[in-house]
């Protein structure tokens, strides 16, 4: 049917759908129920691995399409999934296009835009459906919220973690398989760096503990890591700490990090910044510990504790044994 909303889905490093992709999926086929329209998922991988992926995709549509691209195990996977969709959508001008807005998804998005010839709305929040998606973004750090929509009813939409809770279908899709036709991407990955094994990723993570300029350094972030340990999460910063090189990048969180929406959130030595509050503020439960009353993290934290980390976090970790034993 024409005017099919369509998820583009990715396997995460673990070779398994990403809990976003599951989300966005979700979203589309809400979305799909609400503009009676059809829905359908895209899911690029190399032949054999792509099936797995595609299965775990069909519980949440009815249909997907696995797009077998042997150039996957070689070349930037956003460049191999635009050119699958353009090859599974493009005859279909009505067709609108959701992403997770995950560093591959944007990639996939501008390439998309240029193929297709589409608009992308980026990073939507929340998606509705008025003759086409309407998408709500935060912006100027979240201090404005804008409502946005396509003038022709159609387009690209990347929509960012937590919009929706991943809900199953009732029942599983069909999975429809084809290869990619045409040539390979001339970009070639020549390495992968992985982060430390067992580093759980930040976006996946339902407890999340950051440190941030109060942490004093690297080795503050030892205090950190414990107290994640502990609880089974993940560590996180404020970009303070990134800028100062005490934890890589890919643990920022905040307007010019990452969106996390864990169910626990402790924030150590963190002041609250309008940029870092936009990045966890959808934390079910935000716990902060800092030694200033004033910080303005007061303001929204749910548990405020007015303490020096460095007594506050070994006491909990001390506590939190003690009842483990
Ligand atoms: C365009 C732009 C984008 C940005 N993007 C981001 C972003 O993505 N993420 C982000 O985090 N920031 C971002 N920022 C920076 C942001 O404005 C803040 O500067 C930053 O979040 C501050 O980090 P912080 O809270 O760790 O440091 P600070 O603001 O310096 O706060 C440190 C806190 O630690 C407390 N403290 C000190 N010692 C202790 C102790 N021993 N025990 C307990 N508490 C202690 C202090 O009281 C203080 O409240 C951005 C800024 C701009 C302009």
């Amino acid at each position: 049917m024409p005017g099919t909303l369509w998820a583009i889905a990715e396997a995460g490093p673990d070779g398994h759908l990403t809990k976003l992709s599951a989300e966005v999926a979700t979203l589309v086929r809400g979305l799909g129920a609400a503009a009676g329209r059809d829905v359908a998922g895209l899911v690029t991988g190399t032949p054999g691995a792509v099936a797995a992926v595609a299965a775990e995709l069909a519980a949440y549509l009815p249909r997907v399409v696995a797009l077998e691209a042997a150039a996957a195990a070689t070349s930037p996977i956003a460049q191999l999934a635009a050119q699958g969709a353009v090859q599974a959508i493009g005859a279909d001008p009505d067709a609108s296009i959701f992403i997770g807005n995950s560093p591959d998804g944007r990639d996939t998005a501008g390439f998309l835009m240029a193929a297709l010839g589409v608009g992308v709305i980026s990073n939507a929040g929340g998606v509705a459906w008025n003759g086409g998606p309407v998408a709500e973004k935060g912006v100027f750090g979240g201090r404005l919220i804008t409502t946005s929509s396509f003038a022709d009813g159609h387009g690209i939409v990347t929509v960012p973690l937590g919009s929706v809770p991943a809900e199953e279908a009732a029942s599983a899709g069909v999975v429809e398989t084809i290869t990619l036709a045409g040539a390979a991407p001339t970009v070639t990955v020549l390495e992968r760096v992985s982060e430390a094994a067992g580093a759980v990723q930040i976006e996946e993570a339902k407890i999340i503990v950051s440190g941030g300029r109060g942490v004093g350094g690297p080795d503050g972030f030892a205090l950190v890591g414990l107290l994640a340990e502990t609880l089974g999460g993940a560590v996180a910063a404020s970009r303070a700490a990134v800028d100062a090189g005490w934890i890589p990048y890919a643990r920022q969180v905040g307007q010019t990090g990452k969106i996390v929406k864990p169910e626990v959130y402790i924030a150590l030595g963190i002041s609250g910044a309008v940029q870092h509050k936009v990045g966890m503020q959808g934390a079910h439960t935000i716990v902060a510990v800092n030694t200033d009353p004033d910080a303005p993290i007061a303001e929204f934290a749910d548990l405020f504790v007015v303490g020096n980390l460095f007594e506050v976090v070994p006491a909990l970790v001390a506590e939190l044994e003690s009842r483990k034993a």
